[in-house]
């Protein structure tokens, strides 16, 4: 018994006494709202202790629609729990459904025109979503960090201007309310992946999140970290794979792309593909984002700049909004093949 879905409606009262019982088993609740109509207790503690007698009285219990054992350590998480792929809309964008959906954008915010500028291109192309980092998570403490809440309010405008929904990455809990104020899906970096504070912060959220994969993190420890997220009532999780660190020095990262069935297989969250941080220059970037849609991918976040020498950070892997056109144009017939629309 890991996990107990209940009634619509259930009142407050007999979830109280669901929990007063699983503590007589020795056992704890998590007490997950879902929307306005599921709620749904993850069973804390060793679940595999409980008797079929004891899970017998729990499903007899008032308000109790279903009691489930989930093999997998990531429960909230995977097709186990939930069969059918999970779609969410963004302003009208429906993610995991059969349109590939693209984010496209500078790395970082840089200025107010080139972002206006940008954010046009990549509209042209077909993307359906403008991104850009205002708060940059650098290697350097002296590098670029990024332009704050005046990046946030460019990429505002970019939406306004362009209808694009904008994706940005929260780095710190304390920048929560700023990054509400103004995202429509909020990334959670690679170097935050098991940045367990901040994933519990964005749970608590009801916008989407791009949770973008560890630099060192196997899959397991990534579904555990969407645990973490959908734990605390977000349900909205998109995996984001952009490339591990392996002994390759030939590309930035390792782009592995067996992470999209891999990942197909064992949840029903919507995968991406960031072919862009992958492999690290832009001349590869095209060809990995075709795999990656033959692989399966549900969108890809691609970096894209109008001058890309010049850019403050990422220009190496960022495509002229030529190219990325190109890239949008080549990847009709593959989508298609594998029966999807970009
Ligand atoms: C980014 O998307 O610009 C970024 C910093 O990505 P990652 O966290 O994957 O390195
Ligand atoms: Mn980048």
């Amino acid at each position: 018994m890991d996990i107990i879905v209940l009634k619509p409606g259930t009142k407050k009262d007999h979830i109280r006494k669901i929990e007063k019982k699983l503590k007589t088993f020795g056992l704890g609740a998590n007490v997950v709202i879902k929307g306005t109509e599921r709620t749904i207790i993850g069973v804390k503690g060793d679940t595999s202790v409980v008797l079929p007698e004891q899970e017998d009285s729990i499903r007899a219990m008032e308000g109790v629609e279903e009691v489930m054992r989930i093999l997998k350590p990531f429960k909230l998480a995977s097709r186990e729990f939930k069969h059918a792929n999970s779609t969410f809309s963004v302003r009208g964008n429906k993610i995991g459904g059969k349109k590939i959906q693209v984010i496209a954008g500078p790395c970082a915010v840089e200025g107010r025109e080139i972002v206006l500028d940008i954010a046009k291109h990549v509209k042209r192309g077909g993307a359906s979503f403008i991104r850009g980092g205002a708060f940059k998570p650098r290697t350097s403490p002296y590098s670029f960090q990024g332009m704050g809440e005046e990046g946030l309010r460019i990429l505002k405008e970019a939406r306004e201007k362009t209808g694009l929904p904008v994706v940005t990455e929260l780095m710190d809990p304390r920048d929560m309310d700023v990054i509400q104020k103004y995202a429509d899906i909020i990334q959670i970096g690679a170097r935050n992946m098991q940045n367990f504070k901040l994933l519990l912060e964005v749970g608590l959220s009801k916008k989407p999140v791009v949770l973008k994969r560890g630099l060192c993190a196997t899959i397991k420890e990534w579904l555990m970290a969407a645990e973490y997220i959908m734990s605390n009532g977000n349900e909205k999780v998109i995996l984001c794979e952009r490339g591990i660190r392996t002994f390759e020095t030939a590309t930035r990262n390792t782009l592995d792309l067996s992470a999209v069935p891999v990942l197909k297989s064992q949840t029903h969250l919507p995968v991406m593909v960031d072919p862009s941080h992958g492999v690290g220059y832009a001349h590869l970037v095209i060809p990995m984002a075709k795999a990656a849609v033959a692989a399966g991918a549900d969108g890809l976040l691609v970096e894209v700049h109008t001058n890309p020498q010049e850019a403050f950070s990422d220009g190496e892997q960022s495509l002229p909004p030529v190219d990325f056109k190109r890239m949008m144009k080549e990847l009709k017939p593959i989508a298609a093949a594998v029966g999807r629309t970009i």
